[in-house]
């Protein structure tokens, strides 16, 4: 996936200049290293076309940055006789904190750079928390989960995946419908509470753009991504590599697509939206699963013989036709990535179009593919640190100033 658009110029740095040039290419070593793990200096060296000196040089400040270490390669029978290419590494100390309110819980956890969720903790809220609940137990958990690591880690902000929608200029949580919530400050509040500088966007569109960068969508262009949770239905749609957000962020509500003519009131105020007529608790109560046990939804679905659970799977997954139909007639993806409990209601390979696809114009799903989101539950939180980390790794030489 391409860089998002609404990046900040890198300030005090005139384009065109070398100090330019000399930014931009710190921000692709960087970014490669992020994306792939980890690179050695010749793979560096032919994927950024760049001389092996420049690279040695670039490398080199990243490493005085602590943003990447090194490491040599091990030495087998294998290995070609002349020097080793150096491993770079990206630093697993560079932190970003990630929160992710829900119905049931709050979710935090801390995400390096590279994509790693490091440490993660749910803690049980016994219903929809309010903003003022989330700042407190959010900071609470903060402290626990950098507790004996101060002076190792370097947290670089925090990130906030909304289960509603956010307005992209401010963070502004315009209204998150299962948590009860309108125009809450929930961005500001945070950053006032913790002191740490903090980002927030839709959690479905984060969700993407972790499987996006690290998942089931890697090196896709155009991708569509359903996401179903215990606060509904989200998703996502990259097109020519590009995250489409819409004028204010509001874009790709696959939630409130219409699927039903007779159907039931959602929240947002309109009837027969897709999650208000497919919901996580539903399947979950028919196999008679905790909410705290989404996580075996899916088998437990699979491994279903009552009839009851048929019904209601085969209920559900027409919907889910009609709204990856429209999808796919709408945007014309190369792939369908669907997460979250929506995973129960889609079949694999070729029967996951059948099951899920089959109604989109024939031509337009001649080449789809339908995968399930790989991250799994840790998708949203990756994402909400992938938020954070856009703007380092847009310029990496301004970390200096966090
Ligand atoms: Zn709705």
């Amino acid at each position: 996936m391409s860089q998002p658009a609404d990046l900040p110029q890198r300030p005090g740095v005139a384009s065109g200049t070398t100090e330019e040039l000399r930014r931009t290419n710190l921000a692709r070593i960087l970014g490669l290293v992020h994306r792939e793990g980890h690179l050695s200096r010749a793979e560096l060296t032919r994927l950024t076309g760049l001389n092996r000196s420049t690279v040695g040089v670039l490398v080199g400040e990243l490493r005085d940055l602590e943003l990447v270490y090194e490491s040599m390669p091990a030495i087998g029978p294998g290995n070609r006789a002349g020097r080793p290419s150096p491993i770079v590494h990206p630093s697993r100390s560079v932190v970003a904190i990630a929160v992710n309110p829900e119905v049931d819980a709050i979710h935090v956890g801390l995400v390096s750079l590279g994509g790693l969720l490091i440490k993660r903790v749910r803690i049980e809220t016994g219903g929809g928390p309010s903003s003022h609940e989330v700042v407190e137990i959010t900071r609470a958990a903060v402290a626990g989960l950098l507790a004996g690591e101060e002076g190792q880690l370097r947290v670089v902000g925090i990130g906030l995946a909304v289960p509603g929608l956010v307005r992209l200029s401010d963070g502004q949580v315009r209204s998150a419908d299962h948590l009860g919530w309108v125009d809450e400050p929930l961005t500001e509040m945070m950053a006032q509470a913790t002191g740490y500088r903090t980002v927030a966007a839709n959690g479905a569109q984060l969700g993407m753009r972790a499987e996006g960068v690290f998942g089931a969508g890697r090196g896709v262009d155009d991708l569509v991504y359903f996401i179903g949770g215990a606060s509904g239905i989200g998703g996502g749609v990259i097109i020519g590599g590009q995250l489409l957000v819409g004028a204010e962020g509001y874009a790709s509500e696959f939630g409130h697509t219409f699927v039903a003519s007779n159907g039931a009131l959602c929240p947002c105020g309109a009837t027969g939206c897709f999650e208000a007529e497919v919901t996580q608790a539903a399947l979950l109560e028919s196999v008679g699963l905790h909410p705290s046990q989404a996580d075996l939804l899916v088998e437990a679905v699979a491994s279903s013989t009552d009839a009851r659970v048929a019904a209601l799977v085969e209920h559900d997954r027409a919907l889910l036709r009609i709204a990856v139909r429209n999808a796919v007639n709408l945007f014309n993806p190369s792939l369908v990535i669907v997460g979250g409990f929506l995973s129960a209601l889609v079949g694999e390979g070729e029967n996951a179009i059948a099951t899920v696809a089959n109604e989109s114009i024939a031509a337009s799903r001649e080449h789809l593919v339908i995968a399930p989101a790989v991250l799994g539950a840790e998708q949203l939180l990756i994402g909400a640190g992938e938020l954070v980390f856009s703007e380092l790794l847009f310029d990496p030489a301004a970390i200096l100033s966090v």
